[in-house]
């Protein structure tokens, strides 16, 4: 085992911050040249055991790298091992994991969540010492809300900018792999490596990828910040409010201008509409999961419907939560209700973020609604608390807009609050000139 390896062991024992830790990890020349690179455990490595945090891929080795993978081993990246996640990224505090596996606790406080679904990778990202990079996935807010809660930034680009190709899929109209890391030049530096087209992804995106470092640099004066109003009001901690809204002055005090927006009808239907487009979309992309071609194989005897049943019985419960309302959603009789109004919904959600962007360049709200959850809290949680968590970040994603959650300071306690900017499509550069100047 080299040295790298016995200090990710080392964290993860008191942390369970990795599904799978590689024992070797080396590095090559390149960009990346001794980064340390932490992967979602959704995301496939070749060779190295990958389970988007669920029991029934046990044992599934790729036998071949994601894009962004293909593109950091050129860059000489080091890959430590993949990071612990929701099963299939389905929840908000990584306590929804595979059964069998362990649930990543918040290097600032044990006793509290690392947010979900990419937990582990908010928890490494904090708790490394040495230079790293988290690669992480976000369907509704699985980036930015972890980031928050574990005091990191965490980045989600635009819908498209970053290959898809050999992530597995929660629900492919919303999926994004994004970084996350301590510095803004990090962000940037692998920005600049993952995104652009692939002919491997057919919702890829063909546009040049611009140099994000040196939007880095570039003043924000006279930058329009439109503020989510609505967002710092019923049902968000008064610290947290208080935190984004000193961020917010930073940015009037570097010459920002502020203006108040409100998006009424994301407020209203957001967390409805991502729901019920995310389980839709998830309830067919699990259904491959019947130990037949993929998933775990179990001892074939007695009927079909036995074998069939033995397998799915695999998925933890918040997996058979989202496969039975995904499937009602789509059913004949139901579609029109439920998921085809949802899309309709979706498009309306997507025309009010444009008109917004035609008045201002960033919007700004708190990223999650309160700081990290005691697990003893989160245990009380009904599923539609669990969801309403989200609030904030599903209308980003169900725009496919690009946004980014920045630490802007602790409470009281001393637990980190996260600030969300939200940028129109493909202005990535954005959010790199504005996360600079916190
Ligand atoms: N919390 C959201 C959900 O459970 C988002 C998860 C994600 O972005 N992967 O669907």
């Amino acid at each position: 085992m080299n040295k790298r390896a016995e200090q990710v062991k080392k964290i993860n024992k008191e942390l369970n911050l990795f599904n799978e830790i590689d024992d070797a990890p080396t590095s090559g020349s390149g960009k990346l040249k001794d980064i340390a690179v932490s992967v979602k455990d959704c995301i496939c490595v070749k060779d190295m055991e990958s389970r988007a945090g669920s029991a029934i891929l046990e044992g599934y080795k790729p036998v071949f790298d994601a894009t962004v993978i293909e593109k950091i081993r050129k860059e000489g990246a080091a890959i430590i091992g993949k990071t612990a996640q929701d099963a299939f990224g389905f929840g908000s505090f990584s306590v929804n994991v595979g059964k069998g596996m362990h649930i990543p606790k918040n290097p600032v406080d044990k006793t509290r969540s690392c947010g979900g679904s990419s937990g582990g990778a908010a928890g490494i990202t904090k708790a490394a010492d040495f230079p790293h990079i988290a690669l992480a996935e976000s369907t509704g807010g699985s980036i930015v809300g972890p980031a928050s809660f574990c005091g990191v930034i965490g980045f989600c680009p635009t819908y498209g900018r970053v290959s898809r190709y050999g992530l597995m899929d929660y629900a492919n109209s919303l999926d994004k792999i994004g970084p996350m890391a301590k510095t803004m030049e990090e962000i940037a530096l692998m920005m600049e490596i993952i995104a652009g087209y692939d002919d491997k992804d057919s919702t890829s995106l063909d546009e040049p990828v611009p140099d994000y470092t040196k939007a880095l640099n570039k003043s924000i004066k006279g930058l329009r910040v439109g503020i989510l109003k609505n967002s710092f009001g019923q049902g968000v901690d008064i610290q947290v409010a208080e935190k984004v809204a000193d961020g917010i002055q930073k940015l009037e005090d570097q010459g920002a201008l502020l203006q108040d927006i409100k998006l009424p009808i994301t407020e209203k239907y957001g967390v409805a509409c991502y729901y019920l487009i995310a389980m839709a979309e998830a309830s067919t992309n699990l259904a491959k999961y019947s130990g037949l071609r993929y998933g775990k194989q179990e001892k074939i005897d007695g009927t079909f419907n036995e074998y069939f049943k033995n397998t799915r019985a695999i998925f933890n419960d918040e997996s058979k939560r989202r496969i039975i309302i995904g499937t009602f959603v789509r059913m004949a009789g139901f579609r029109d209700a439920y998921y085809i109004k949802a899309t309709k919904v979706r498009t309306k959600i997507i025309d009010e973020y444009k008109k917004a962007f035609k008045k201002v360049d960033v919007l700004v709200s708190p990223t999650m609604p309160f700081v990290a959850p005691k697990f003893s809290e989160i245990k009380k949680l009904t599923p539609m608390q669990h969801y309403m968590a989200d609030i904030m970040t599903v209308g980003p994603n169900l725009a496919g807009l690009p946004h980014i959650s920045i630490p802007v300071g602790n409470n009281k306690e001393n637990l980190p609050v996260g600030m969300l900017l939200i940028a129109d499509h493909l202005k990535e550069e954005t959010l790199m000139q504005v996360g600079n100047k916190l």
